[in-house]
């Protein structure tokens, strides 16, 4: 215990000097270049007809300085150790999602059944967030996300959800893909087919009625399914079900792989808890989160850019 929080704190450090550092390379490279500039044109005079340039290249230093300490500030009052880093922009042609080796079902490939998988293929330094349930409803997350443009995918129960679909409406609204993890979470392997399929097509139903679409993605509760799961799922319009490489709470993280680390293209599992759960709320969770993905150079992407 004693030695994550040291981490945390040098991160930290390190954090705030890296940006410092950046913002005095930029500073410099923009007297540098409006040096150069001004030099040049000085003896070199722009053909006739031929527009001068409209802002300096310091100009533009300027302002992408300007975005970068913007977003420091911002991350500085959600109490991250450092900005967010930026992921790449979606992928021109998107990965082949295949079921990861040991997770198939029988008959899986041959009946087209939603692949079952724990990371996307990929050799950006960039992770999935994906956050499971929906029990709390903290307003001060949506606003976290938002201002720090944090892309995640949610997977809902309606037991949880239908006190306040308002709630996942806003989050709707902001950019968020809801997703199906059935009506009532149940060990999905202990029922028949045909609850099976009431609680997966009874859930694509509720988010199609209250958000207007239906889901392409599902998630088994626990991750735990049968052949039935998926068949059912395929049967109501569900392409793919991912689950996940590791899970961050709000005071440790837990890891699939013998390695204890993050991978490229790792999907990352969370939960809608707050303190009556856990020892601290959700933003103390995407804290943890952040902190970890940003210190190790990784950027959340979006996981439906991906499928
Ligand atoms: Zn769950």
């Amino acid at each position: 215990m004693g030695s994550v929080v040291q981490n945390d704190k040098s991160r930290a450090r390190w954090g705030s000097t890296g940006l410092r550092g950046t913002l005095a390379v930029l500073a410099l490279a923009a007297v540098a270049s409006g040096c150069g500039a001004q030099g040049e044109s000085a003896k070199v005079r722009p053909a006739p007809g031929q527009q001068p340039l409209k802002a300096p290249p310091a100009r533009a230093l300027d302002a992408y300085a300007g975005k970068l300490r913007a977003q420091a500030r911002i991350a500085k009052r959600w109490g991250l150790a450092r900005a967010p880093l930026t992921p790449p922009a979606p992928p021109a042609k998107k990965p082949h999602i295949a079921t990861r080796k040991g997770f198939e079902v029988d008959g899986h490939e041959e009946r087209g059944l939603p692949p079952v998988f724990t990371t996307i293929p990929t050799e950006e330094k960039i992770v999935f967030l994906t956050i499971d349930d929906g029990a709390e409803k903290d307003p001060a997350f949506l606003r976290m996300m938002s201002e720090l443009k944090i892309p995640y995918t949610a997977f809902l129960s309606n037991f949880l959800i239908k006190e306040d679909y308002g709630y996942f409406k806003r989050m709707q609204d902001q950019g968020v893909v809801l997703n199906n993890h059935t009506l009532h979470h149940p060990y999905l392997p202990g029922l028949s087919y045909g609850r099976q399929k009431r609680e997966i097509c009874g859930m694509q139903d509720v988010i199609e009625k209250h958000y207007g679409k239906r889901p392409l993605l599902f998630r088994p509760p626990f991750g735990n399914y049968n052949q039935d799961t998926l068949v059912a799922a395929k049967s109501c319009g569900v392409k793919y079900a991912p689950i996940w490489n590791e899970e961050v709470f709000v005071d440790h993280w837990e890891y699939r792989e013998w390695d204890r680390r993050i991978h490229p293209g790792d999907i990352v599992l969370s939960h809608f808890r707050g303190r009556g759960e856990w020892k601290g709320t959700m933003p103390d969770m995407i804290r943890r989160f952040l902190d970890k993905v940003t210190a190790e150079g990784y950027a959340v992407a979006r996981l439906e850019d991906y499928l």
